[in-house]
């Protein structure tokens, strides 16, 4: 069958090497004049990287990756250590994939990479999609219309794909932002961080990891806001950072401090949507269901789209398509739409105000901890999650 995906982020690439692997001629087409993604870190769990090893890419990103020993939850104020836990070779022998740490665009140039180039069409921004019975059609900025037998919308959060499919509806502001900055490991040596930490204040946490072979620290500081532009390039004004951060411990401040360039990134949402699909066209990835990252899920939930995909369009013939578009949207999306919900409720849990609710939610945390070796969000990396309406995240 012939597949055209729309978007080349990090969904639609995975898309394009899924459906490649089911068999499908696929054209990628990218309004951007070339491959490119913004540099920021991302967070990798069991359910991506495992997809990954099956498109044949897992070695390559690992190679470019950090594998973080654990996780450590800690208070905003001192420091003090809420709980931590296991990222390891234990999550490897546990979920049979490991959890990685990188940046953005070490992922994106390998899988991109692993792209034929004669399969992509740069340059080239999507105007409109429609179809009929027989097959389903891109138009193109210049004019052109370009038909497949599935046409899959990968165009991101600011999806124009959703619109067409469903009608108008917004982007929803989260009422938080993020400071995001990338500082060289030499800058921060002295203030022995922990591989992955997360520091929980009131109304704000801060997330920093390392990335690059551990070359460069990534540094996620989200504070509430009432507006915020959602761009990946918007800068924060020059020391904006420390006002907001202002008496968090100094490990913080010193992250904070020293980092040069920070941006100033606008967190939005998608509302969940009761169907993805119609006919033989569907959205994957941010634009069926942008999340608040604070489970570090978004890109995850779209590389496990991107599999689903694939194994229902397997052997698939034309005729077969919106009913095997229905089976990917009813094996995705309740697991894609609770991990938008987990990850409002990790944020809120985040941001408590000091006292009684924050004491609970570290005791919490502590107990979960004593009793558990992984996260509460691990049920979500198993190999059969997202595989079925009910599975958890
Ligand atoms: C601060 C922050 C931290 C995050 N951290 C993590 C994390 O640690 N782990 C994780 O799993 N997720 C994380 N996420 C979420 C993750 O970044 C997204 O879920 C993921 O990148 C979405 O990928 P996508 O391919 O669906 O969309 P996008 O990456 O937005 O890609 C869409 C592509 O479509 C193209 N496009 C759009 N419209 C058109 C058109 N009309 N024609 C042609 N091309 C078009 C765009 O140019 C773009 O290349 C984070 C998000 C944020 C904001």
């Amino acid at each position: 069958m012939r597949a055209i995906v729309v978007g080349a982020g990090i969904g639609g690439l995975a898309a394009t090497l899924s459906l490649r692997r089911a068999g499908h001629e696929v054209t990628l087409v990218e309004r951007t004049p070339r491959f490119a993604e913004v540099g920021a870190g991302i967070q990798l769990a069991p359910n991506a990287t495992r997809v990954l090893r099956r498109l044949g890419v897992l070695d390559a990103v690992a190679a470019w990756a950090v594998r973080p020993a654990r996780v450590c939850f800690r208070t905003w104020s001192d420091g003090t250590d809420v709980c931590s836990h296991l990222l390891g070779r234990e999550v490897e022998e546990e979920f049979g994939a490991p959890y990685l740490l990188l940046h953005r665009a070490d992922l994106h140039q390998v899988l991109a990479a692993a792209v034929p180039s004669g399969s992509v069409r740069l340059d080239t921004t999507v105007v409109g999609v429609d179809q009929d019975d027989g097959a389903a059609y891109v138009t193109t900025a210049s004019g052109e219309r370009l038909g497949a037998d599935v046409v899959v919308a990968a165009d991101g959060i600011r999806s124009a794909a959703r619109q067409w499919l469903f009608g108008a509806d917004e982007a929803l502001f989260s009422h938080t932002a993020a400071y995001r900055a990338l500082l060289p490991a030499a800058a921060v040596a002295d203030l022995d961080l922990p591989e992955l930490g997360v520091w929980m204040g009131p109304g704000r946490h801060f997330v920093h990891y390392w990335v690059r072979r551990g070359e460069l620290l990534n540094t996620v500081a989200v504070f509430t806001a009432e507006a915020a532009q959602e761009s990946w390039t918007a800068r924060a004004e020059p020391g904006e950072q420390l006002c907001e951060f202002a008496g968090w411990d100094p490990r913080v401040l010193g992250v904070l401090e020293r980092a040069g360039q920070v941006l100033r990134y606008g967190i939005h949402t998608r509302a969940p949507l009761a169907r993805w699909n119609v006919g033989r066209v569907t959205l994957l990835g941010d634009s069926a269901h942008a999340t608040v990252p604070f489970l570090a899920q978004g890109a995850a939930q779209a590389i496990m789209d991107a599999a689903v995909l694939g194994e229902v369009l397997t052997d698939a013939a034309p005729a077969d398509v919106p009913a095997a578009l229905d089976r990917y949207v009813h094996r995705r999306l309740a697991t894609a739409t609770s991990s938008q919900a987990g990850a409002a409720r990790a944020g809120e849990d985040f941001h408590l105000p000091d006292g009684p609710a924050a004491e609970a939610r570290d005791a919490r945390m502590a107990a979960y901890a004593a009793g558990h070796r992984f996260m509460p969000q691990a049920a979500g990396w198993t190999a059969d999650a997202g595989d079925g309406p009910t599975a958890p995240v």
